[in-house]
């Protein structure tokens, strides 16, 4: 299965440069997930031509208004998609307020269910789950609760090689012991391993979403080994007490995470207006995590 990441919105605290703030969606062979979901997501799903009824979940870090604004309009909008579709929102305390009173106070009726489950993280904690993946928060370091989310892939049960299988002459019931991790055991001390005779399982994708939050080291810990992790960016280094004072990083801080994280691929956004062009973002974080990606509206970044 091939997960791609969509960037729909890379801009911190307001629109600018043509960048819309925080909204992501990542993109499965069956489902689609947002994450976060600032001011025109709407607008950025119609021009990307983004399936908006494949989206099963919302997950939104924090209430600040830059990662939840677009977040009313696309569940309302859903009576025009004809969505029967139950939506999951997961969310810090005060989302199912936030989402309730906009519905109530706009007379808002919706032909689904609104599935909202609020979460304040103090530790990994599993929050979501489907046929694709698992989704666990953690706590991110800002200056209102926010959640962090780490996406794992469901392993698939692994296949047998056809070529043992008339081999060995294997049987109904041997099969399944050897798919389920038992070795089999035959007469005269024969032996036949699952690994003799199941193809190799590909390692799960996996996503870790950290934004906003300030530099802390905890962090590392629940997202470790991950495949790609986008971490906010908001400042670089010669503006990092301004970042520690307003919990946010600098992109030296977002890699110092991905190395201690053991990151694969690191993803830097929620860029600073003050940055019309984000290269001295991303050649800082390249300088200490040479694997690193800038999300940018409209860019894609495959697994
Ligand atoms: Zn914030």
């Amino acid at each position: 299965m091939s997960w791609r990441l969509l960037i729909l919105g890379s801009n911190a605290a307001m629109p600018n440069h043509g960048r819309i703030t925080s909204s992501q969606v990542l993109l499965t062979d069956k489902d689609y997930y947002q994450i976060d979901c600032g001011e025109a997501t709407q607008i950025r799903l119609a021009e990307y031509k983004v399936k908006r009824n494949k989206i099963r979940a919302v997950f939104i870090s924090h209430l600040h208004g830059d990662h939840i604004f677009g977040l009313p309009g696309l569940i309302t909008s859903y009576f025009h998609y004809s969505r029967t579709d139950d939506l999951h929102i997961i969310g810090p305390p005060g989302i199912k307020k936030l989402i309730t009173t906009i519905l109530e106070l706009s007379e808002c009726h919706l032909d689904f269910t609104l599935q909202i489950k609020e979460v304040k993280a103090t530790e990994k904690v599993q929050v979501y789950s489907d046929s694709t993946l698992d989704v666990f928060a953690f706590p991110l370091d800002h200056r209102i609760h926010t959640n962090g989310y780490l996406f794992i892939e469901k392993t698939q049960k692994p296949n047998i090689r056809k070529d043992m299988v008339s081999k060995l002459k294997l049987s109904v019931d041997e099969i399944l012991k050897l798919k389920a991790g038992i070795t089999v055991d035959r007469e005269e001390a024969q032996k036949i391993s699952p690994e003799e005779v199941l193809h190799p399982q590909k390692s799960p994708h996996s996503y870790a979403y950290c934004s906003d939050t300030r530099f802390n080291k905890a962090i590392a810990a629940y997202i470790k080994n991950v495949q790609v992790l986008y971490h906010e960016a908001t400042y670089t280094d010669d503006m990092a007490d301004k970042a520690n004072e307003r919990g946010h990083s600098t992109a030296k801080e977002a890699a110092h995470i991905a190395h201690l994280a053991e990151a694969k691929t690191l993803v830097i956004g929620h860029y600073s207006g003050k940055f019309r062009d984000v290269t001295p973002l991303l050649d800082e974080a390249k300088a200490h995590c040479p694997n690193s990606l800038r999300a940018y509206d409209g860019e894609y970044i495959d697994f």
